[in-house]
């Protein structure tokens, strides 16, 4: 993977349900700069959900078939469902656009293995409590997701330790605020270009 000048890599990875995708968009709206990695899933699209915007649906079969084809900068397999990182969505964004990934901690570490990144990992955390009335407010899980989403985040947050920030969502905006302050001191420390939306 090229590292390409100026442009930075922003990895957001947390739980299930912390709140990540609303504060992608947010950063995406007010940095025209950024553009959003759309990942390949094989998971079924929520109700609210559009191909080619919120993820491309493949099924389990394309997925493989991309993985044999070596097409994947990375990878994982989350609840029974496979998620990955096009190569080409990447080669492609990164010549004009600094770049937010919304990928978990398998995918986090595969991405840091490509060393001369201008690359930020952060890692939002929120409380359980806080988190299932999240996900039961959201509504789109079955129980047993919901029991499994609760699970995983235990596993989930032990993987804190593999990323550069770690910011507790007690507070949308505020979380908002602390993601604004990391990506612009970093571009401020490299004095690199800062383009509003
Ligand atoms: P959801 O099904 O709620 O949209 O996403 C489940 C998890 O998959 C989230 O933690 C999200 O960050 C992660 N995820 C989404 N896309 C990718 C991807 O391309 N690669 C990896 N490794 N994880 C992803």
């Amino acid at each position: 993977m090229r590292r390409d000048g100026e442009n930075i890599m922003v990895i957001l990875s947390s739980p299930s349900g912390v709140g990540k995708t609303t504060l992608t968009k947010k950063i995406q709206q007010k940095y025209q700069s950024f553009k959003i990695s759309v990942s390949h899933t094989t998971r079924q699209p929520r109700s609210n959900e559009v191909d080619g915007v919120d993820y491309f649906f493949v099924s389990k079969d394309e997925f493989k078939d991309l993985i044999k084809k070596d097409k994947f900068y990375e990878y994982a397999k989350i609840f029974e469902n496979y998620y990955g990182t096009l190569k080409e969505t990447v080669d492609k964004a990164i010549i004009k656009n600094d770049i937010l990934f919304d990928i978990d901690w398998q995918g986090t570490k595969q991405l840091s293995k490509f060393i001369n990144l201008n690359l930020i990992k952060i890692y939002l955390i929120t409380d359980k409590k806080e988190l299932k009335q999240r996900l039961i407010k959201r509504n789109q899980n079955s129980e047993e997701e919901l029991e499994k989403r609760l699970k995983a985040y235990d596993e989930d947050i032990t993987h804190w330790s593999d990323y550069d920030y770690v910011i507790i969502n007690k507070n949308l905006e505020v979380c908002f605020k602390q993601i604004e302050q990391i990506i612009n001191s970093y571009k401020k420390k490299f004095n690199f270009p800062q383009k509003f939306g």
